[in-house]
């Protein structure tokens, strides 16, 4: 979304001070870089960002060190959006997004950029039931997990499959949304759903535990086009954060002017940029704050409604991609649920327990259970979700239940649990989603001063969510400069 500044409009051109400004910080920087170039320019700008999930708060970290003041605004009480920190006693946890490839560059090096954080391995480990046997995915067996791989499909669906992983272990753009190969893809077979071009054995096995997983949506419920993202977190091992991620947050919020209890309720633009946004505090009335410039990084539909008093186009669209509730108990055991070879359990058995998995590699006696698909959702439009505490009580007991018998073990005792859910869990995007980008991305780039960030341009993954974001910023960084995006 290439943006040019309006002459005369968004930044005042002071002539030949600010022409050698630039030549002097192209040389001051080492190896030529442009990084220093914001800091000249941005002093004393405020740009705002809505929405402090990882999305966001990459975009405001672009922002604050390319020197700009930066206002980052979120309705909750915490920041971190659907990372979900929280505590299960005393011991942080993440309720949502915690597993962290090692191929996770752009989330990986925002954390390295506040400080340096403790992490521990995940790997993968992911177990299916095929006909009452557990088959298991391990990523360091990787013999046997081959061997699993081709027992739980025909061969003409594997070799499917096997097609579609090869164009992503070419091509790195391959891994996320809106990519050459997935877009022409998606624009000759989103006609119909994913489950429609692979039979049902490898669906149920296979493919059903990945978007349940990852988008909380049944395979005929997410397309082909956008499946890339989906089999892209296939190809890569995890980490997790020993003490959560909630010390960044707390860096996050030295580094910026966070915001909590302020919810966005609209845009301002005047002269045809954005020039503010209309804030309410604490449930209070709106009230216009002027800004610079504002990145907008927030689900979907939540970004829909902040535009559509001023865009109502952009927010019709973004309303297309689709979400998916989701909840998550996280609950502490007296003893070992699971075994170091078994460390999670994708259920596809009816009941509403998609996946029960131990929170970490050495923690076998913490489960964390996830209800999703169409057994986790309780709305009568089967979409929303009401989350009674006795409902999410009966949930878990019954996969204990089912834990148990499917491993095997005694019954363990509970000691603690934490929960949290969310009607719009996951982000599973739309049919032909490549020509949703187009529309957003020309009509984002028809408003100076305003950039968009979230899961449904790049992918769910934090990774995913975290270029968006340094995208955003680096956007909104190099109009209101007319600088070279920022380098992370
Ligand atoms: C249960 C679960 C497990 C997951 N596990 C993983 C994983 O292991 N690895 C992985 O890579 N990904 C995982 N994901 C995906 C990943 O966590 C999410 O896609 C990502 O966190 C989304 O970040 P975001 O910043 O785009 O949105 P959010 O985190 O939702 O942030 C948006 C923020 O905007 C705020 N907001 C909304 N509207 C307004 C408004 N009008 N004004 C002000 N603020 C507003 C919200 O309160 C929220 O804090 C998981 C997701 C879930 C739900």
């Amino acid at each position: 979304m290439p943006q040019q500044a309006p002459a005369g409009v968004a930044r005042e051109p002071r002539g030949e001070l600010n022409w050698l400004h630039r030549l002097f910080a192209f040389f001051a920087t080492p190896g030529g870089g442009l990084t220093v170039l914001g800091h000249i320019d941005s002093e004393g700008r405020r740009v705002a960002v809505v929405g402090s999930g990882i999305s966001g708060l990459t975009a405001a970290l672009r922002l604050e060190r390319a020197g700009f003041e930066v206002d980052l605004i979120e309705s909750g009480d915490v920041l971190g959006g659907r990372m979900g920190a929280a505590h299960l006693g005393d011991r942080p946890v993440m309720l949502g997004g915690k597993n962290i490839g090692h191929k996770y560059d752009a989330f990986r090096g925002f954390l390295g950029a506040l400080g340096s954080y403790e992490w521990q391995p995940f790997g993968i480990n992911a177990s299916m039931m095929k006909e009452g046997e557990v088959l298991t995915l391990d990523s360091t067996k990787r013999n046997r997990s081959i061997n699993n791989i081709r027992r739980m499909g025909a061969p003409r669906d594997l070799a499917k499959l096997l097609n579609l992983v090869a164009h992503i272990r070419l091509e790195e753009s391959n891994k996320f949304l809106g990519s050459t190969y997935f877009s022409k893809l998606g624009s000759r077979r989103d006609h119909q759903p994913l489950s429609a071009w692979f039979g049902r054995t490898l669906t149920n096995t296979l493919l059903r535990p990945m978007t349940v997983r990852m988008n909380g949506a049944e395979p005929d419920e997410v397309y082909l086009g956008n499946f890339n993202t989906n089999l892209a977190l296939l190809l890569d091992t995890y980490d997790q954060l020993t003490h959560s991620i909630q010390p960044a947050l707390d860096a996050m919020a030295n580094r910026v002017n966070a915001r909590l209890h302020t919810k966005a309720e609209g845009l301002v633009i005047s002269g045809g940029r954005v020039t503010g946004l209309k804030l309410s505090e604490k449930g209070g009335p709106a009230e216009e704050e002027s800004y610079d410039g504002v990145v907008i990084a927030t689900p979907a539909y939540a970004t829909a409604e902040i535009v559509a008093s001023e865009l109502p186009g952009l927010g019709k669209r973004l309303k297309d991609a689709r979400y998916f509730p989701s909840s998550v108990v996280v609950v502490e055991y007296d003893r070992p649920v699971f075994t170091p070879e078994v460390r999670a359990l994708a259920m596809h058995d009816g009941g509403p327990c998609s996946n029960a998995g131990s929170y970490g590699m050495e923690d076998r006696h913490i489960v964390r259970y996830t209800f999703s698909g169409r057994n986790g959702r309780t709305g009568k439009d089967g979409q929303s979700l009401t989350t009674a505490p006795e409902q999410l009580e009966e949930w878990v007991g019954e996969a204990e239940e089912r834990l148990t018998r499917y491993l095997s073990a005694s019954r363990a005792k509970r000691v603690n649990s934490v929960s949290r859910a969310w009607d719009a869990a996951y982000c599973a995007y739309s049919p032909f989603h490549s020509e949703f980008l187009t529309e957003v991305r020309a009509a984002v780039a028809s408003v100076p001063g305003l950039e968009l960030s979230g899961d449904y341009l790049w992918g769910v993954s934090l990774e995913a969510c975290a270029r968006s974001g340094n995208e955003a910023g680096a956007k909104l960084s190099h109009y209101l400069t007319g600088t070279s995006p920022v380098r992370a």
